[in-house]
């Protein structure tokens, strides 16, 4: 089943989406985005782990920003990590039939890709916002999360590369088959 899912579409002629199983901290691309919480003073998972592989610089810089509230996002630099800009996310906790969730997961990702735009940046490396400590259901995290980053890379030219790293084979194929459905349904064409 692996071989006949994809990972690779092409939005607008020019954007590439990519989805890998990896490290988000290991990317060389210009930009990795950070599952963080609203303190931006650093938390578990991808976000310990960005903090880790950064270095003590980044908590001071994120120390002087004042926060970030649900669903925006801010940058910072990468300090030791191969990704020059860390865009430090704030996605919802997941709370069950609370519609406002899906609106404020899309505002993370499309944030982030907001600040990449006016960095002029040319490719960016998301990890699987709220899906870890913050309970939000993968199907559909996978869902509103494909969906607007295809959204936005059919109206933008940058980022030209944007790169989902998914932390397990598991989640990776989730990610697959939200893309193999929008594949089939023509949102995005096969690259
Ligand atoms: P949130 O609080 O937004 O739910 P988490 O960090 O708890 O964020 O989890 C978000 C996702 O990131 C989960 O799928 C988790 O498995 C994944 N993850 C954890 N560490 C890494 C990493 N180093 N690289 C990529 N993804 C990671």
């Amino acid at each position: 089943m692996q071989g006949n899912l994809p990972t690779r579409a092409i939005m607008n002629g020019q954007v590439a989406l990519e989805l890998i199983e990896g490290d988000i901290t290991v990317q060389a691309t210009d930009a990795i985005v950070n599952a963080a919480n609203s303190s931006l003073l650093g938390g578990g998972g991808v976000d310990g782990a960005i903090h880790r592989a950064a270095g003590p610089d980044l908590l001071r810089e994120t120390r002087q920003l004042g926060g970030c509230q649900t669903g925006d996002a801010k940058m910072t630099r990468g300090y030791k990590l191969p990704a020059r800009y860390v865009i430090h996310a704030v996605g919802p906790i997941y709370q069950y039939a609370d519609p406002g969730v899906a609106t404020l997961l899309a505002s993370a990702y499309r944030r982030s890709l907001e600040l990449a735009t006016e960095q002029q940046l040319n490719s960016i490396a998301f990890p699987s916002i709220s899906t870890g400590a913050y309970g939000y259901p993968l199907a559909e995290a996978a869902s509103v999360a494909l969906r607007t980053v295809i959204e936005y890379g059919r109206e933008h030219a940058r980022p030209a590369l944007i790169r989902f790293v998914l932390f397990n084979q598991s989640i990776l194929q989730e990610y697959q088959q939200v893309l193999l459905g929008f594949l089939q349904k023509n949102w995005v064409d096969p690259a």
